[in-house]
């Protein structure tokens, strides 16, 4: 079993993955809500988004902005089922458990935290 560590380590090797950043605007968002409320809303959007066993538009269901919880699922390979499957080995056409989803919210809030905590330090040139 992976940990978030584990998990967000493996994320930044991918450059895919690791493009996706909080905006300025993003962050903000996130101080004026709070920590707390943006996980209610990643726990909202894991439940109705991402659990259903069968999801018409799997793979089109999360926006790549307009939310900071987008772009963690996006960052973490937690945007659709297709890559839930191939990251994590979630089967698909299955409906995800209550463990699952926590898990799967735990590693969003993770990786929102640690966008959280870069404020202020220059940040690494963007690769490609
Ligand atoms: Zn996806």
């Amino acid at each position: 079993m992976q940990t978030i560590e584990e998990a967000l380590a493996k994320l930044q090797t991918s450059k895919f993955r690791s493009s996706f950043t909080l905006k300025e605007k993003d962050k903000a968002y996130v101080r004026e809500k709070g920590m707390d409320t943006i996980r209610r809303h990643a726990q909202d959007f894991v439940r109705q988004r991402l659990a259903p066993a069968v999801i018409p538009n799997d793979g089109r269901q999360t926006p790549m902005h307009g939310h900071p919880v987008f772009l963690a699922q996006h960052a973490c390979a937690c945007c659709c089922r297709g890559c839930l499957n191939k990251w994590y080995r979630v089967p698909k056409g299955m409906e995800l458990s209550a463990r699952q989803q926590e898990k799967i919210v735990n590693l969003l809030m993770a990786w929102i935290a640690r966008q959280m905590q870069e404020d202020g330090k220059p940040r690494p040139p963007a690769a490609g």
